[in-house]
């Protein structure tokens, strides 16, 4: 503590005017570089107030989401989600649901090998490649992570056909990390409505992570998927079943009505 007698270090004119400029320059950088921020960000049309009420919607309509690849551990997780790009979560679960029963971890994978691999996918569009990169990355798990999948997007992006989507998948669902992973009904949800807008899936993660409440980032990645997948769709968005057509911004919207805001039954979660 401060000995209240003792007298302050005399200070410089010099020095003070020194200090103070320095300061002031510092100042002046950081409010650049936070107006720089800002003006990079997209402007949305939804207050926060707004964001946080369309997400506990979706938290009463889906208390407990779930992802629909069947998986019975992150590693065979890792492979559902690679072998879902460009299909459909159904068509990789009847492939996978025989596969997984002889190959539910890398080294059985390996035993199995390429060509019949191949045999059981072979019902899932670019499956010769597929196959490929489902031997490598067991190979891979083996060689650099003891045959454990690893907990990192940066560990798991090096892994054959993960990218960054499949690494913020199997974070969230199989290490219960929170993250948001950008598919096509995310992509399309961001910039429909103009919630989460960008011109690509990163920027569109990057829109999101900003905006959900911390206390919804958890669930907002199956929430998104489900609304975009059952409510929200591509072609024609269903908005008379819509719960937040009140609130969305989306000019493609048909009502201003939302929907009576209840629980799902349980194949829609
Ligand atoms: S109101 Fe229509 S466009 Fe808006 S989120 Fe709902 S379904 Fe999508």
């Amino acid at each position: 503590m401060k000995n209240p007698k003792s007298p302050e270090p005399a200070k410089t004119p010099h020095a003070s005017a020194g200090t103070s400029k320095a300061a002031a320059a510092s100042t002046a950088t950081r409010a650049s570089a936070k107006a720089k921020r800002a003006a990079r960000r997209p402007r949305i049309p939804y207050s926060k107030d707004e964001i946080r009420e369309i997400f506990r919607r979706f938290s009463v309509q889906r208390p407990e989401p779930r992802g629909e690849l069947e998986h019975v551990n992150p590693f065979t997780l890792v492979v559902a989600v690679a072998l879902s790009a460009q299909a459909t979560d159904a068509g990789v679960n009847k492939a996978t649901r025989a596969l997984f029963q002889v190959a539910d971890t890398p080294e059985k994978m390996l035993d199995l090998g390429e060509d019949r691999v191949r045999d059981y996918i072979k019902t899932i569009g670019l499956y010769r490649n597929k196959a490929k990169n489902v031997i490598a990355l067991s190979r891979k798990l083996v060689d650099d992570f003891g045959g454990e999948v690893p907990r990192t997007r940066e560990e798991l992006v090096t892994l054959p056909g993960v990218g960054r989507k499949t690494a913020n998948v199997v974070m969230s669902m199989a290490f219960g990390i929170p993250t948001l992973a950008v598919d096509t009904h995310v992509f399309r949800i961001g910039n429909r409505l103009r919630i989460a807008p960008g011109k690509t899936p990163d920027e569109v993660e990057a829109s999101f992570m900003r905006i959900i409440p911390e206390d919804y980032l958890f669930h907002a990645h199956h929430w998104l998927i489900l609304h975009g997948r059952y409510c929200c769709k591509a072609r024609k968005p269903e908005c008379e079943r819509c719960v937040i057509a009140d609130i969305c911004k989306s000019k493609e919207k048909t009502t201003d009505v939302a929907a009576p805001l209840v629980e799902l039954p349980e194949q829609v979660i």
